[in-house]
């Protein structure tokens, strides 16, 4: 089986593998072993954030794994209580010092916030150009930005956003703002891409599981990447890791891609929240 995993480029000139590694509501202390077998089985792309509180264990598993610090392409989130560009730098030398690196791949904006701070992320957006600017994030991106709040950035800061990671799953197209996204080059990671479990027992997902004999996770996540977005799936369970890696050795033909894409419910498929409204947090 292949498990040759494309590079695509970033509007920056980096690249990102296209498939990685979730480890949202991974437990710290469980964290060490789904990362590891991850890293065994061929993952060399981890999704991470302050918010989920396990930063620490992604990189010390990487540090463990023997690979090249070069070699993993690792992504962090700035936490919603520190939008304001003081806080946010030192959130984000936090995030450095958690991971034990001198260097994020990607830092994202984890979600927009427009009930909060007055409406501005467009500071907290300019501080990410800092970070930028001085090495220590590779790339920088957004992450739950709806156009309104893509549009502004395009209009009031220097630079595009590398990637959006909203969530998009067959449930939820996300079309719009993926639209947005091919128009401007600004990639789309689809986080949640199986709707955290919920569409693999879809009987048009199903249905065409049996037709290609793979298994259903396997089909929604080779829908995602011949749409060309990136994918994270998570799972704790040693067998699931290996069977969500294994996308790139069969296709899709363009009648199947339509019935998933047909799976579509709009706005009542999404799971999240909605980020015109989501204002959490943390204590
Ligand atoms: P997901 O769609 O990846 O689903 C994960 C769940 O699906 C697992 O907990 C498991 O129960 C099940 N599962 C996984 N593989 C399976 C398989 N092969 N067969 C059957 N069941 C399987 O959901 P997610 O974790 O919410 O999303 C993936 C990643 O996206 C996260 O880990 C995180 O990195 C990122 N994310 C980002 C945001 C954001 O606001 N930016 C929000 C949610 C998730």
């Amino acid at each position: 089986m292949s498990h040759t995993i494309p590079d695509i480029t970033l509007n920056d000139g980096n690249t990102i593998p296209q498939l990685g590694f979730g480890v949202y509501q991974i437990e710290p202390r469980d964290t060490v072993e789904a990362v590891s077998k991850a890293l065994e089985v061929g993952y060399r792309h981890i999704d991470t954030a302050e918010m989920y509180g396990n930063e620490a264990e992604v990189g010390q598993t990487i540090r463990a794994s023997g690979l090249d610090r070069g070699a993993v392409f690792v992504t962090s989130k700035l936490n919603n209580g520190f939008h304001r560009p003081d806080d946010a730098r030192r959130a984000f030398e936090s995030t450095l010092a958690a991971l034990k690196t001198d260097y994020i791949d990607l830092f994202l904006i984890h979600w927009p916030l427009p009930t909060r701070y007055d409406g501005d992320f467009v500071s907290t957006w300019r501080t990410l150009e800092e970070f930028q600017r001085d090495g220590r994030a590779r790339s920088i991106g957004v992450s739950n930005f709806q156009v309104a709040h893509l549009e502004r950035l395009a209009a009031e800061a220097d630079m595009v956003p590398a990637v959006n990671q909203i969530e998009v799953h067959p449930y939820f197209g996300n079309q719009e703002v993926r639209a947005y996204g091919r128009a401007h080059n600004i990639l789309t990671e689809a986080w949640s891409p199986i709707a955290q479990g919920k569409v693999l027992r879809d009987p048009t997902v199903v249905d065409v599981a049996e037709q290609v004999g793979r298994t259903p996770a396997q089909v929604v996540l080779r829908w995602h990447v011949q749409r060309g977005d990136i994918v994270f799936p998570k799972s704790t369970t040693p067998e699931r890791i290996e069977e969500n890696f294994g996308v790139f050795d069969f296709e899709l033909d363009d009648v199947v891609m339509e019935r998933i894409t047909e799976l579509d419910r709009g706005e009542a498929g999404r799971q999240g929240p909605n980020p015109d409204t989501f204002d959490y947090i943390p204590a």
